[in-house]
């Protein structure tokens, strides 16, 4: 009964999601859920046992690629979907900045300098 509950809220919402991509005319793309946490994303070899729910790093025993466990999944359902996961996220090596880090190509702020200042040096 439950499981009746949770496909129909399942269909419901799914119809829902593609009435609202028609309205505002977003591309919808449905994906086969089936085995995504079994799949890696890097080479598409996919694994003989299902991911205990714990297990949240999925480790691809072909190619040996490391990835986050939801982060593959959802990239394997963009390959699925026929889009290139690479652009998908802004993946940075070390996680996100620290206070003090800065992104490329924007200057550090100097010592004491005040961005909201309006005076001008000339
Ligand atoms: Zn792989």
């Amino acid at each position: 009964m439950a499981r009746k509950a949770a496909d129909a809220a399942i269909g419901a919402t799914k119809t829902a999601l593609i009435e609202m991509g028609r309205k505002h005319g977003r591309d919808i793309r449905l994906v086969n859920p089936a085995h995504t946490t079994m799949d890696c994303a890097s080479c598409g070899a996919r694994t003989k046992h299902a991911l205990p729910l714990s297990e949240r790093t999925y480790t691809c025993t072909a190619c040996g690629v490391v990835s986050p466990r939801d982060k593959n999944s959802a990239r394997v359902m963009l390959v699925r979907a026929g889009l290139n996961p690479t652009g998908a996220d802004r993946v940075r090596a070390g996680g996100p900045l620290l206070p003090g880090q800065r992104e490329p190509g924007i200057p550090a702020l100097q010592g004491g300098e005040d961005v909201n200042s309006r005076h001008t040096s000339a």
